[in-house]
């Protein structure tokens, strides 16, 4: 662990860079839709632990502990506060440490956070016309009579790819112009789905 000392930006810096879901499932839980998921603070068969709606914290209603991120991972490790904090840091490998940075890096900083959040709506963007294309070719590999038969076989396996590529490396995704263009191509897809040719 690092011995260097945590201000009170950094740990507002965490909190406000991770969301309490991403920091539930790093650390193995399986968050639910519905944001539920099996408290590790009690022997959990059923899930009773619920995710704030707006991601930040989180509350077991069995056991009733709850927090924020770094809360969660203090009660996880048995860690103070400052601890938790710092192994978030390490563990998402957060460019942070607000206290030491110069005006050159903190702009750098804010670049940085503006890439990500550029990344994030692509991700989001990507993910729905791809899910959208999923859900038309599934639907016509039914039927094969669906004159969308053949380009259902032949692209579904090209769609599920791509979507595992958007959840695994979306930054490459994101740098793959072709990859992008495509996506295009599948949204205008999407929008003639039901034009006859
Ligand atoms: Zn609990």
């Amino acid at each position: 662990m690092k011995s260097y000392h945590l201000c009170k930006e950094d740990y507002e810096e965490v909190k406000q860079r991770l969301s309490m879901r991403q920091v539930a499932e790093h650390y193995g839980r399986k968050v639910k839709r519905d944001g539920t998921c099996l408290c590790p603070f009690h022997n959990d068969t059923h899930p009773s632990m619920k995710i704030y709606p707006d991601d930040k914290g989180f509350y077991c209603w069995v056991c009733q502990k709850g927090g924020d991120v770094i809360k969660f991972v203090a009660l996880l490790y048995g860690l103070k506060n400052e601890e938790a904090c710092k192994r978030l840091i390490d563990d998402f490998s957060l460019p942070i440490h607000i206290s030491d940075l110069t005006y050159k890096e903190k702009r750098e900083r804010q670049k940085q956070r503006e890439r990500e959040k550029e990344l994030r709506r692509f991700r989001e963007d990507a993910y729905s016309v791809l899910k959208g294309y999923w859900l038309l070719l599934t639907e016509a590999t039914l039927d094969c009579m669906d004159w969308h038969f053949e380009e259902a076989l032949q692209e579904l396996p090209v769609v599920e790819y791509r979507l595992q590529c958007l959840r695994e490396c979306p930054e490459e995704y994101f740098a793959d112009r072709e990859a992008v263009r495509r996506l295009g191509e599948i949204q205008r897809r999407i929008a003639g789905w039901y034009d006859r040719p």
